[in-house]
């Protein structure tokens, strides 16, 4: 469920028309505050199941996996037996997704790079089975994750580096959510004041947690780029992929399939 303050320019979201079984609420089945409300059936991304089935994926089809912290892009030729010194006379091909990271990389120095802090939660709330965002001045979502888990959001601190939990916010965010779901709490406890179901639902609190989306001016960087290795005096090419900010995962197949295409087209013109 998607809940609205305000639609932006009065207009309907875009993917309105572009889903089956969408439900607008009628102003009965609206929290206060919200203008509009949709009702619809999505798919839902559990993060850590997600990125590990992607990663089972890559080795399984033959990728090998390395963690080093780069200083410059091209460092990442000494990758998989792949150089530009070496006797492979194909030009290789680096493919840079390191989001935040391309603020200070030599060779990309991105300074239209920003991160974006979010908080969330994590709590034990087996009995919310709903995913519900709310847009506007009452920012927070409600993620239930299918094993009896739930994400609780949020916030979008534009620039800020703060990895303490700030719990003024978390206070926040458990109202807020509470005020969107209320199955937060088994059915039991529902009838309790608003300060008494704020520390009910504190004490499920799993974990809490601070990320920084990757934000970049102008939107995402798509695009291939030449580059010399000043090692060894010989070319290679970048495809950069990075600046998704808060969709990296819900776009990441299509844009996966993008840098593939750039791939492809830079093999072809080796
Ligand atoms: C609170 C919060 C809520 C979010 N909600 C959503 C959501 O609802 N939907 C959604 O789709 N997305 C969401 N996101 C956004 C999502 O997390 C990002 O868009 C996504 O992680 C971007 O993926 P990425 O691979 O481009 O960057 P990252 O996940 O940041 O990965 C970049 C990688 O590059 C590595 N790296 C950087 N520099 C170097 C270097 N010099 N050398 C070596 N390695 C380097 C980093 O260590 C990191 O592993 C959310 C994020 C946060 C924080």
């Amino acid at each position: 469920m998607d809940f609205f303050d305000t639609l932006p320019d009065g207009e309907r979201p875009w993917y309105v028309s572009k889903l089956n079984d969408i439900r607008e609420l009628p102003e009965s089945e609206l929290p206060p505050g919200v203008t509009y409300g949709i009702e619809y059936q999505t798919v839902l991304i559990n993060v850590p199941k997600y990125l590990s089935y992607l990663k089972d994926k890559f080795t399984s089809m033959g990728g090998t996996i390395e963690q080093r912290a780069l200083e410059h892009i091209e460092e990442a030729l000494i990758f998989g037996g792949v150089s530009s010194n070496g006797p492979n006379d194909k030009t290789p091909i680096v493919v840079n997704c390191a989001a935040l990271g391309n603020r200070i990389l030599g060779g990309v120095c991105d300074a239209g790079m920003r991160p974006v802090r979010g908080q969330t939660l994590i709590v034990n709330a087996p009995e919310a089975k709903r995913s519900i965002t709310r847009l506007g001045s009452q920012f927070g979502y409600v993620i239930p994750r299918g094993d009896g888990t739930v994400v609780l959001g949020g916030s979008t601190e534009v620039g800020s580096w703060d990895e303490d939990e700030n719990r003024e916010l978390t206070q926040q965010i458990l109202q807020r959510t509470l005020s969107l779901e209320p199955a937060l709490l088994p059915s039991s406890m529902r009838e309790l004041d608003a300060s008494e179901r704020v520390r009910e639902l504190q004490a499920n609190i799993i974990s809490v947690g601070v990320g920084f989306r990757p934000m970049r001016e102008g939107g995402v960087r798509l695009e291939t780029q030449e580059y010399v290795d000043s090692v060894s005096g010989k070319p290679f090419v970048a495809v950069h992929c990075y600046g998704h900010a808060g969709f990296g995962y819900q776009t990441s197949l299509s844009y996966a399939l993008k840098v593939q295409q750039l791939v492809e087209s830079a093999k072809v013109s080796n």
